[in-house]
């Protein structure tokens, strides 16, 4: 059927956070819901660096400079996440960093907001 020809863009996506989020290729997951994934960056910065992504197609878009009307609600649903899981893992202090392009130091193209502490996860799970 026609209108089935196009795949939606999660099954077609080419970056390697596609990947992660159709479970192609392994990532830490520490959290997931029906909006959101996170998992630990492959390169941590920080003794606790976490990736935060939306999961739903109609919120995909590659960086802060590609945001329009339909989608500027992404940053605050992953900044609002990010919140949440600060709270929930008694994580006192953190950054959260959007890089911006291949000039400010991005380099995948599925928004992601960076979330990272000196505080480690292990830690605070440990201590509960
Ligand atoms: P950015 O520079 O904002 O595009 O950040 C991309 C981040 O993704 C970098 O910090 C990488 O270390 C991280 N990264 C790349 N590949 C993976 C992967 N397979 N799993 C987890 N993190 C990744």
């Amino acid at each position: 059927m026609l209108r089935n020809a196009f795949p939606p863009h999660s099954m077609v996506g080419t970056t390697i956070f596609h990947k992660i989020v159709r479970r192609e290729i392994p990532a830490d997951i520490v959290f997931e819901d029906d909006d959101i994934m996170v998992f630990k960056d492959i390169h941590p910065k920080a003794p606790l660096h976490l990736l935060f992504i939306a999961k739903r197609d109609e919120d995909f878009v590659p960086s802060i400079d590609d945001l329009t009307e339909k989608t500027a609600h992404v940053p605050g649903l992953l900044i609002r996440k990010a919140q949440q899981f600060a709270r929930e893992h008694g994580i006192k202090g953190y950054q959260l960093r959007f890089h911006v392009g291949k000039d400010g130091g991005q380099e995948v193209f599925y928004l992601h907001l960076h979330f990272l502490s000196n505080q480690k996860l292990e830690q605070q799970q440990s201590e509960r």
